[in-house]
Order: structure tokens, then sequence, then C-alpha cells
């Protein structure tokens, strides 16, 4: 059964972009760059040039492809691959695990005569049908129906991933259930896509934009991780079960001397950092900066931004190779949000905005009075979704891992806020209340020069607190986790701002047809959208308690845990926005709904259990060898401590072992189940390990079975 064309390939568009972001592969002098993608330079000596022709002018059109120019994309890519050592291929996706998915086929087919031909159709590279009923579908595939389908979209160049043993073809593919519905990540971001396309082209054409003919979401992540030594992974049961550490008492130096982020980078680090960027150029990520993050062993990277999609796949591909390339090193890499408890975790900043395919970024000031409306218009939009959709955003980046993180003191808070800075939330101050005099808005606004004041760019003006923050040309989601899809949060994010920008377009529109001009129509809009919302802004600090009850007084949303946020995934606001715009369907919501619920209840099962059986066989064993010993010393006062110490120990892994029985957990309803796992596991897992802890920092230091933060967290 073929798949809805309209749902897989719901947008096209230039591989490169037409100038946003990331350099065209060809314009690059840089050998290794790209030197394993499938990218236009390649299409455009290997295709029939008919062929070629038709191919960029679907994707630049946006249009679904014409499947008859399959089979000589097919044969061109499997020549180019196999002169490039492949012998498998896969489809790519991203199923709602968040992880990426691969199935591997052989290129070669055995003939029947003892040999083999390789074989690599149309069909092959169009369709793929991966048994779906290893990956959650939250209800949407019935079991007796396992068939999930994979289908290529070719927006997203093919590349080629080495292995010491041979090469692979990977071809970025959706994932849909045959009826059609997503079953992954990629699906959505380009309906998504697609919707901001159409709102901000209609909004565009209200400036007086008649040249562009697309509007891309970009994405420019930047990715927070940590690197361990080898060795300690693996004397870890907690860091290779759940990719945290549960036990673990605060190191006698943490970061306060800041040694580490202004350090230079050791040796073993650099080598792994210039490794991890060679194979990324390879594939075509345009990875750009490197430096040491505020935890010790803690460090980043950031790619120049792509469009959404592409950007999306390769941020996947980056974590993979990031954690591929550890390993030649003696290392690991943790993208988990919070490895280790009291040190500074790890986030994704997401880096968002517009731009045409003219190339035009839609959140640049400019400098020209035209400019500065219209780019005032699709901030106000911005500043009007988030408000909105709080809830919505908070639900899109939750996980476990991140409830560690969202406010606690060194990441973004629970509650969404927008940062402005100072002096554009001075111009939309005056917009607002209409002032007259030196700060008119028409000083800001209109007509004279220098038009908007000089806004901050790049660093200036910055809030490093704010969830949400405008950086000058962009805005920067910075709630992301660290070991995330940024899938979803951009599908959410794009989605609502199409809605914001076709509500003011609308207005706007009815304005201009009442004879107004451009700037007397957008300003009474620009007022009202901000008085209406300007609650969701905020320049402070953002850690601060003040903050929290001050932002309860604005009626802002405090969504502390996953359980609590996820809901309003299913919200109606939401369902009437998804589907409104084609998005994702009420069926697709509460799929993604119930597979997240799900996840939360599995991962902290799993934590919470591999918690109890690291306390109980290899903490107490160690704590009474301790004790042993300090009797057998004649040291029964210390024993004694110890004792005490122990007991209450075994009471939290008593208590512990009760939350995890099957029978005390609520099964009948998952949102309870979640719920219980917040309230009651949670609660006894920290327990557990806050007396473990204590032990740690008695127990002789060569009976004590784990290694410890000191170590962990400062060998290079
Ligand atoms: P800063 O140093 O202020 O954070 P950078 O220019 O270094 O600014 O950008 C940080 C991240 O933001 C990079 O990943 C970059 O690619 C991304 N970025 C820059 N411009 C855009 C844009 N228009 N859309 C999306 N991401 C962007
Ligand atoms: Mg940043």
């Amino acid at each position: 059964m073929p798949i809805r064309q309209q749902n897989v390939h719901a947008a096209r568009w230039s591989l490169n972009g037409h100038g946003i972001g990331a350099p065209d592969l060809t314009a690059s002098d840089n050998q290794v760059f790209g030197e394993n993608v499938f990218s236009s330079a390649v299409q455009r000596t290997r295709l029939p040039k008919d062929v070629y022709k038709k191919l960029s002018k679907t994707l630049a059109r946006g249009e679904a492809l014409d499947t008859s120019l399959a089979d000589a994309v097919a044969l061109a890519m499997k020549e180019w691959a196999l002169e490039k050592g492949a012998t498998h291929y896969t489809h790519v996706f991203q199923p709602l695990t968040g992880l990426t998915a691969e199935k591997h086929d052989s290129f070669y087919a055995p003939t029947g005569e003892g040999t083999a031909l390789a074989e690599f159709s149309g069909k092959e590279l169009i369709q793929g049908e991966p048994d779906a009923s290893s990956f959650p579908t939250g209800g949407i595939r019935a079991t007796f129906e396992a068939r999930g389908y994979t289908a290529w979209d070719p927006t997203s160049p093919a590349f080629i991933l080495e292995n010491p043993n041979g090469a692979l073809l990977c071809i970025p593919t959706a994932f849909a259930s045959w009826t059609g519905e997503a079953l992954d990540h990629k699906i959505p971001l380009l309906r998504s896509m697609d919707a901001l396309s159409k709102s901000a082209m209609r909004a565009l054409k209200l400036f007086g934009n008649s040249e562009a003919g697309r509007v891309f979401t970009t994405v420019g992540p930047e990715q927070e991780y940590f690197l361990i030594d080898e060795q300690y992974f693996f004397e870890r049961p907690d860091l290779i079960t759940t990719g945290r550490t549960l036990f673990g008492a605060k190191p006698p130096k943490g970061h306060e001397l800041d040694d580490h982020y202004f350090g230079s980078i050791p040796e073993r680090i650099l080598a792994y950092m210039l490794d991890t960027e060679r194979e990324l150029q390879k594939l075509g990520v345009p990875v750009k900066t490197r430096h040491n993050e505020v935890a010790p062993n803690q460090y980043e990277l950031a790619p120049i931004f792509e469009n959404s999609n592409v950007g999306a796949d390769h941020q996947q591909l980056t974590m993979q190779i990031m954690q591929n390339v550890a390993r030649r090193y003696g290392l690991i890499c943790l993208l988990h949000e919070k490895p280790f408890a009291g040190v500074n975790g790890s986030g994704k900043h997401n880096n968002w905005s517009m731009g045409t395919d003219t190339g035009e970024n839609l959140l640049e000031p400019g400098d020209t009075p035209h400019e500065n409306l219209q780019f005032l218009f699709f901030c106000a939009a911005v500043i009007q979704a988030v408000n909105k959709h709080q809830g919505l955003l908070r639900a899109s980046i939750a996980s476990p891992g991140q409830d560690h993180r969202l406010g606690a003191n060194e990441a973004p808070p629970a509650i969404m806020s927008i940062f402005l800075g100072t002096e554009l939330e001075k111009v939309f101050n005056a917009i607002e209340q209409g002032e007259v005099g030196e700060s008119t808005p028409e000083s800001f606004l209109g007509l004279g020069t220098p038009v908007l004041p000089p806004l901050p760019m790049h660093g200036g003006d910055r809030n490093r607190t704010s969830p949400f923050a405008f950086t000058g040309n962009k805005f920067e989601f910075r709630a992301l986790g660290s070991s995330m899809s940024l899938s979803l949060p951009n599908t959410v994010l794009n989605t609502i701002v199409a809605e914001a920008v076709d509500f003011l377009a609308e207005e706007l529109e009815d304005a201009l047809e009442a004879g107004a001009d451009l700037e007397a129509a957008l300003r009474p809009i620009l007022q009202r959208s901000y008085a209406a919302n300007k609650e969701i802004v905020f320049g402070g600090d953002n850690y601060s308690e003040d903050w929290h009850s001050e932002a309860e007084s604005r009626g802002l949303l405090n969504l502390r845990a996953t359980p609590d946020a996820l809901p309003y995934l299913t919200s109606d606001d939401t369902v009437t926005l998804f589907s409104n715009y084609g998005v994702l369907s009420q069926r697709e919501l509460e799929s993604r709904y119930e597979v997240f619920l799900e996840q939360y209840v599995t991962k902290l099962n799993i934590e919470a259990e591999t918690a109890a059986s690291i306390a109980k066989t290899m903490l107490l064993p160690a704590a009474a060898r301790h004790i042993a010993m300090l009797l057998g010393a004649q040291l029964a006062e210390l024993a004694s401590e110890t004792e005490a110490l122990v007991s209450s120990f075994v009471d939290a892994i008593r208590e512990l072992e009760s939350a995890n029985l099957e029978e005390n957990q609520p099964h009948d309803d998952l949102l309870k189940h979640a719920e219980y796992m917040r309230d009651t596991t949670i609660p006894a897992m920290e327990a557990v390990r806050a007396a473990a802890d204590k032990l740690e920092k008695v127990v002789a230091d060569d009976l004590w079975p784990l290694p410890k933060y000191s170590e962990i967290l400062f060998v290079k």
C-alpha cells in the first residue's frame, strides 16, 4: 500500500536552502567537506541532465517527486555508493523513541549461479518496509498490522557512513503507518515547515515582498556534552544502564575555580574534537565552534545553521558520531541531561529563525524602515505564539532527564518567558504606549533614520538565564535537553508561529483593505498584540525565587515535571492548532502523549531498579565490610556511627524496593502511573542516594566499589 504522498513529501526545497544557512557544497573549497554526501554537486555530475534538472525543479518548488525519476536517481546513488566502498544501504529514520533507527540491507542479491549482483532500484530507494512492531506507536498501529513504511526524503541528502569493515549508504527517510499516519518525528517537522512557509509568504506579500518563493525555518543547535574516561564508565552500572550516575557525593572541587571553562583543551580531548569535526565534515555537517563548558569535563559543539529538516537530521547524526568517535580515544561521550548531580547539566540551545529562499532572514532587524516594520511584525508573532502555547512548548522538551535540569540552578526554569533585550523591549513598550516625543514609535518604526536603535548582535546584551532569548537576528530556545532530537520542539515552534503570523496577517489585510498605509495599519495591531502578550516578556534573572512568584502572579505556567507538562500535547488549544495546520491529527497527538508517558515510566523504572540493585549488592556490602574492619580494629565508636548511617540506608532501600514492586504501581492509567513515579519512586530513589552519598564519605576508599566524582570528572 502506498504511503499518502502528501504526508511524506510534504515539503520540498533545495538541499542547501538557496543561500540560507550552511554553504552550498559546491562552493566549498574544503576537500573533506561533504566528501561522503550525495549532494546536489554529486547529483549534477552523476545524473542524466534531464533527470537532474527535473529533480532540482521539483525540490525547489516543493512538489511531490515524480516516481519515474526514482530509478535513475537510485542507479546513480548506487554506483556512487559502491565506488565509495558501500556494501549495504539503510533507510534512516526517527521513530518516537527520539533515537535514530536503521535497517540494513545488502546491495548484493545472490543470482542463483553462485554470484551476486548489486541491486538497488527506485522502488528500494523510495520505500522501505521495516517491521514497525518494535517501535512505539502509541496505539496507532494495531498489532495485527505490524507494517510500517519508510519513504525517501529527497530534501535531506543521502550520505555514506564509514566503518573499518565496510561502508553504509544512509538514506534519510520518513516513517509512517500503512494508513499514512506519522510514526516518526520527521513527517510532522516537514508539515510544520510547510505550514510556516505558507503563513509567512502570506505576510511577506503585505510587506511588498514579491521575490521570495518559499520561507524556510532554520535551526542551529549548540550541543553540550561530557567526556569521561571509559574505564570509569564501565565500572559504573548506573552510567551503563541509565546514562547518568545514580550515586555520587559532591567532590571537594567543583567548578568553583572556573579553571575548566577558560582552560586550554587537553590534548586527548582536542584530538577527539578534531576527529569528530572531520568525520562530521565528511558527512556535510557544517560544524563550526567548540569550547569548554562550565562543568569539569563538559564541552560544547555547534554547527552553522541549516533548514530545520536537514538541521534535525544532521543533529541526530552528530550525536551518533560524537559517541562513536569517543571510543577511539578511550572516552565515553555522555549526552544525558544530568549525568552528575550537583554539577551543571547539559542542554542544547536551539537557535531558530525564518528565512526566505532569496536569503532574507525575517528576524534580522535590517536597516531600512520597511525591513523594520516587517521585523517587528514577525517578532510580535513569535511573542504571541510563545505566550499562547507556553504549555505545549514546555511539553515538547519534557523528559525525565530534563526534570533534573529545568528549574535547577544552572538551567533555564520550567517557566517559559522571553528575553527581548533592553533595546527591543523599549521599542515594544513604546509601541504599546503609543508614546510621543523623543522615543516616539515613529522614531523606531517610522520613516526617519536611524529607525531601530542598534540591537544587540551576537552576545552584547545577553541574559544567560532566559529559556527563550532574542539574540540579535534569531531566537534561542535554550531549554532543550542535550540528548533530544530537535524535531518536536521545532515542529511546535514552527506551527505556533505559523498560527500567530496568520492571526496578525489577517488583521493587517483587513486594515490595508480599509485603506490605511502600512505603518498606520500595523501600529495598532502590534500595540494590541504586545499588550495582550507582554506578560511572557521578562528581562530579569530567571533563576531567582522572586521570578517564580512574579511569574505566578502574571499567570504564567510553571510545569515542573514531565507528567505536569505532557497533558498539553493533547489540550484543546493544541489539537485545534495542529489540525488547522495539518501538522498532527488528534490521533497522532494522542499517540505521542501515550508514547512519551510510557517512556517516562519505563525510564524511571529502569533507574529505580538499577538504584536498588547497586545499593543492595554493591554499596551495602561495602559498608558492612567497613564496619567489620572498624570493629576488628577496635574502633567501636566509629563503627557505631557507620552503623547508624547503614541503618537509615537499609530503611531507604526497603522503601525503594516497595515502590518498585509491580503490584504497588497503578497500571490502569498511564498518567497516574507517571505521577506515581514522580511522587513515590523519585523521592524513594533520592532518599537511597542521600544515604549512600553519606556512606561514600566514610567508607574506606579501597572498599567503595564505584568510581567517585572526584575521579570521573577530573581525569581528562
Ligand atoms: P552566538 O555566539 O551569539 O551564540 P552564533 O552566530 O555563534 O551566535 O550562533 C550560535 C548558533 O546559532 C550557531 O549554531 C548558529 O549556526 C546559529 N544561528 C545563527 N544564525 C541563525 C539563524 N538565522 N537561524 C538559526 N540558527 C542560527
Ligand atoms: Mg547559545
